[in-house]
């Protein structure tokens, strides 16, 4: 029992010398779709919150999607319909590629960045920590 005791002192002492803005940062969180089928169709009914949530262009996540699925599919207003029947693992496996690839900064984390294009090259800078990767085009 005392060197169970030891060991959660020696945690608490360990947390205390953290900093405390590593618990006060916002984690932030891939979002999820929320998907159905219908027929021969999958809709993703909050395609466009996913895209407001990522900070990236409806129609740049769409191309993503559509090249990952192999498939045709559109924006129909706030949900995106796809050809052919996809489970939302399927679909969330995707989202989570995406926020790896043109999202999330690959040096710090942080999903606080845009997309610059210079010449013929895109970049992925990160406004929380000044990194700044090339990222394939779609
Ligand atoms: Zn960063």
């Amino acid at each position: 029992m005392a060197e169970k005791y030891d060991y959660e002192k020696l945690l608490e002492e360990a947390y205390a010398q953290l900093p405390k803005e590593i618990f006060e940062s916002r984690r932030f969180e891939i979002p999820k779709t929320i998907s159905f089928i219908e027929g021969k169709k999958t809709v993703v009914q909050n395609f466009k919150e996913i895209a407001d949530i990522l900070n990236r262009d409806v129609k740049h996540i769409l191309k993503f999607f559509l090249r990952e699925l192999a498939t045709a599919g559109e924006i129909e207003g706030t949900r995106a319909v796809f050809k052919g029947q996809f489970s939302n693992y399927v679909l969330n496996d995707i989202v989570k590629r995406y926020a790896n690839l043109y999202v999330i900064c690959p040096e710090c984390k942080k999903p606080d960045t845009k997309i610059v294009r210079e010449g013929r090259f895109l970049f992925l800078v990160c406004e929380a920590c000044g990194a700044k990767t090339p990222i394939k085009p779609l």
